[in-house]
């Protein structure tokens, strides 16, 4: 079996899967103005599409599948998607899927763990950008902050470990909360992600200024919590990872594509819900898998068509460049 390489010999092992480009809230740094779905009924993949598509991709070495979105969970009957592709893991011929992961908002989330977790699923990442309620409120357009905290909660109950929690960081938003998500990582045992703001919001609000840099996170929370760099830390990770020096549980990784990129180790590519394969958040253009799936190719040209595709992948996103030309879609489209 020939894995999936691209033409800067990289290996692809990771696939987002974008569930819906709809969403329940209205994060200012992602889809703040609630835009309707670009994405229309007929076009969106079906479920047997994406089983479909997953079983190739794991034939060629797709390791890691996240299902994302917009808000993955507002998609009918995930649990019966997760199920099918559960069934990756447990094929008798190799490749096997190694990890089925979920990002979400937390909404809808506590009281169908148990069943996702029944249904296959590993692992989740849940969305946190503020501890407090008010603040909470006005960044997601939502007042769901104990929904949140009872996700967490919920996780780790149905042992969808570990338990990751997604935090973007914005200057003048959230950024004075930096040391208390830290001591909430500690207390709770999880692993916070520290994410750099990005310019892929529908609102085109971002600016360069508005980023909190991988330098400020580490150096604040080790001024109240020593951190240690994880070993290994990075290798295809796109997090630096941390653990607390003294021993506490939970773990800290900064996620910084801007200040620290990290695009020599990229092992992923996106697929869209409406069957668009991205190379990179940050492509400006996208392949079209839907058409060629429906259009009655065989497996084996689909394969091409996919091997065709990943050659074209990126070197590298061009955000610190003069000339940034930002992607053709905003972040609850392609799934982040
Ligand atoms: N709705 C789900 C959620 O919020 O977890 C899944 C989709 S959301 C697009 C996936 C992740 O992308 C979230 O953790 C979110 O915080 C992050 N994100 C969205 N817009 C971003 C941006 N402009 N810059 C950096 N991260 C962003
Ligand atoms: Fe929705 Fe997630 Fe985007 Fe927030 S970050 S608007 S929850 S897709």
């Amino acid at each position: 079996m020939l894995f999936l390489r691209d033409a800067h010999n990289r290996i692809i092992r990771d696939l987002r899967v974008s569930l819906t480009d709809r969403c329940n809230f209205r994060c200012f740094y992602c889809l703040p103005n609630g835009e309707p779905p670009l994405a229309r009924k007929e076009t969106i993949l079906t479920f047997e599409e994406i089983e479909y598509v997953c079983d190739i991709f794991v034939s060629l070495g797709i390791e890691k599948i996240r299902l994302t979105g917009g808000e993955p969970m507002l998609r009918k009957d995930i649990e019966v998607l997760i199920g099918k592709l559960a069934r990756l893991k447990s094929q008798i011929s190799n490749p096997k899927l190694k990890d089925l992961a979920l990002t979400t908002n937390g909404h809808t989330f506590p009281r169908r763990a148990e069943n996702l977790k029944r249904a296959g699923l590993d692992r989740v990442t849940i969305s946190l950008d503020s501890l407090r309620r008010e603040r909470f409120k006005e960044i997601t357009g939502v007042d769901a902050l104990e929904n949140v905290f009872d996700s967490i909660e919920a996780a780790k109950k149905y042992h969808l470990t570990p338990v990751k929690i997604n935090c973007v960081l914005v200057r003048g938003r959230n950024d004075d909360e930096i040391v208390d998500f830290a001591r909430f990582a500690r207390e709770n045992d999880v692993k916070m992600r520290f994410i750099e703001f990005m310019p892929l919001d529908s609102g085109h609000d971002w600016t360069r200024e508005s980023i909190v840099s991988a330098r400020e996170i580490r150096e604040k929370i080790n001024a109240r919590f020593p951190l240690a760099l994880k070993e290994k830390s990075r290798g295809a990770e796109t997090a630096w990872r941390y653990e607390f020096a003294d021993g506490a549980p939970g773990e800290i990784g900064i996620v910084a594509p801007v200040t620290e990129m990290f695009c020599g180790a990229c092992s992923r590519i996106r697929l869209t819900a409406d069957g668009q394969i991205r190379t990179c958040l940050f492509s400006t253009e996208e392949y079209n898998l839907r058409d060629c799936l429906r259009s009655g190719s065989n497996r084996a040209e689909i394969v091409e068509f996919i091997r065709s595709v990943v050659l074209k992948k990126e070197a590298r996103h061009t955000i610190n460049d003069e000339k940034f030309a930002p992607a053709s879609r905003s972040m609850s489209f392609i799934g982040g």
